[in-house]
């Protein structure tokens, strides 16, 4: 084991929102191979930084199941771009019994495949319809994203594929490319895009809150396309 995990940061409370039914704690992994202008985790972008020791991760852990947290969430950056990512889930299953949810772009059908029979619930982000998705992360190999989304499909225990949608981007055309990609899913979640000064291109820093009647609208498009469709942040 190196001294070091993949674990760049934590959120010190734990949220009610990022895992379904879950109390729990988030963890982010820096480093992502995409390039989205619209990333809210523009810090951990790009290349990776020094990790937190294991002790450190185990005391955190300590404090947060006193807390009465039972899962976790490791998001990024990507957090398939870490090597010791199965270790990391192991740590998290075996030495503290938290149920662990995975946050992934899907860059990384290897390793995802390799995680999947570990976790217990998987959020996949589907970002845009396969013919946008050079333009919009900056990632070209489309195979890949093909390969995550049958990969979740079929052996994830729990999971969910979604979309934020950005007026600019998000127009009828590419959702129904994105329908396309994710139908007969068991769940996939609308997500509404909020605006930040910080955002990496200045482009996305303007553009509006999605409304509630446009994401409402996209629920009617999708409908069929998954078991459940959500809304989130109407
Ligand atoms: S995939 Fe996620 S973490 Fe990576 S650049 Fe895009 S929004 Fe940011």
């Amino acid at each position: 084991m190196s001294p070091s995990s993949s674990i760049y940061a934590y959120l010190e409370k734990p949220s009610m929102v990022d895992y379904p039914k879950h109390f729990a704690a988030v963890f982010f992994i820096s480093g992502c191979g995409f390039t989205c202008g619209f990333c809210h985790n523009a810090t951990l972008m790009g290349k990776k930084q020094a990790g937190l020791s294991w002790g450190k991760l185990e005391a955190a852990c300590t404090q947060f199941k006193k807390e009465w947290v039972n899962g976790v969430v490791i998001t990024g950056g990507e957090p398939t771009s870490a090597n010791d990512l199965p270790e990391l889930i192991h740590f998290f299953k075996e030495r503290f019994g938290f149920s662990v949810k995975l946050d992934t772009n899907g860059s990384n059908p290897e390793r995802l495949a390799e995680c999947l029979p570990l976790v217990d619930y998987v959020a996949m982000d589907v970002k845009c319809g396969f013919s946008a998705y050079p333009a919009v992360t900056g990632f070209q190999d489309i195979d890949k994203i093909q390969q995550s989304i049958d990969l979740i499909r079929t052996q994830a225990k729990n999971y969910e594929f979604r979309t934020t949608i950005i007026e600019t981007v998000h127009t009828h055309e590419q959702m129904k490319e994105v329908r396309e990609m994710v139908k007969g899913s068991k769940r996939y979640a609308l997500q509404a895009f909020i605006p930040r000064d910080e955002l990496p291109e200045e482009q996305y820093r303007t553009i509006p809150r999605t409304t509630s009647a446009r994401l409402h609208e996209l629920e009617a498009l999708m409908a069929g396309c998954a078991e459940e469709i959500l809304i989130r942040g109407a």
